[in-house]
């Protein structure tokens, strides 16, 4: 089995491409490494630079190999990002994923698995949000999601595209091989940013919004480790191979933690106080978003 996967650089991309290379797969990376980093892909993987965006590249890469699927992580991810600059949100997510879409139709090639977010959702009424829970994004991220979500849908439907979706919850931890790992400088989640206060990368870790609707009063997040995302991708991939259907599927682990819980535990495991100073919520965030959880077996 021959895959291109694009944004093998980065952080969930890494750790699939290994996983692919593991399991036996001819892995092809295109990245433009505008966030990710080329030490993090395996060697065994073929490694071109670029963008999603660039058809005729696209169509090279799809006329020199014979793809069984494409997985497709290249995109921005910052929910606040995405509130200050979304046009960028619009053009790198929904606009660049068109153009690979449409590539992917031009060269037969019969699937395609989807980076997408439980983002989608927005502001569930009930706590547990499961894959037939409506969706109503509440920033232009999730909003930038949804959109691919929908395209993939419909193209679906009229050529036959088989489509994979999976809505990841928080993504957490590191290859255990120490492979790859979440590397990029401008990263902004949680617990990259308290392990970077534990190196002494930066003085203290700011805490956003703690008056929520929550125990602690802090934003309450599912967390899913990054290698067993990156399994959940190669299952998704073996099931479209023996089942016709298309799939959607959440991807958490159906227990949530506090910002506070999450920081205590760094501290804990690391046996030192942190500098925690408390800072307005953060743009695009809302608090019953703050008590979403992943729903299976519905
Ligand atoms: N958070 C925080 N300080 C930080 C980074 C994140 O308090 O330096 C909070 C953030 O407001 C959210 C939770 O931690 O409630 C998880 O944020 P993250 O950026 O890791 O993931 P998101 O849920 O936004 O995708």
């Amino acid at each position: 089995m021959k895959i291109l996967l694009t944004g093998g650089a980065g952080y969930i991309g890494s750790h699939t491409a290994w996983a692919a290379v593991d399991s036996g797969i001819n892995v092809v990376i295109l990245d433009n490494l505008s966030t990710g980093i080329l030490e993090n892909c395996p060697p065994q993987a073929a490694f071109y630079e670029g963008d999603v965006g660039n058809a005729a590249l696209l169509d090279r890469l799809m006329s020199e190999n014979k793809f069984d699927a494409v997985l497709h992580f290249a995109g921005s991810i910052v929910v606040p990002e995405s509130v200050a600059d979304p046009l960028t949100y619009y053009r790198n997510n929904v606009t660049n994923s068109l153009t690979l879409i449409d590539a992917c139709v031009r060269h037969d090639i019969p699937k395609f698995i989807f980076s997408s977010t439980a983002a989608v959702y927005g502001i569930p009424e009930q706590g547990t949000v499961y894959e037939d829970t409506v969706t109503c994004p509440i920033n232009p991220y999730g909003n930038s999601k949804l959109m691919v979500e929908n395209i993939l849908r419909d193209v679906s439907a009229s050529c036959g595209l088989q489509t994979g979706t999976l809505r990841y919850f928080n993504v957490a931890g590191a290859d255990p091989q120490g492979r790859t790992g979440q590397s990029s400088p401008k990263a902004t989640h949680l617990i990259k940013v308290a392990v970077q206060y534990l190196l002494g990368k930066q003085d203290h870790i700011s805490l956003f919004g703690e008056d929520y609707p929550t125990p602690d009063g802090t934003c309450i997040r599912d967390y899913i480790h990054v290698s067993d995302l990156a399994t959940a991708h190669l299952a998704v991939l073996e099931a479209l191979r023996k089942n016709p259907e298309n799939l959607t599927l959440n991807c958490g682990i159906g227990r949530a933690f506090s910002v506070r819980e999450v920081l205590e535990t760094v501290a804990k495991v690391a046996n030192r106080p942190l500098s925690i100073v408390s800072a307005p919520a953060r743009p695009g965030d809302h608090p019953l978003w703050s008590q979403m959880r992943t729903g299976f077996g519905r």
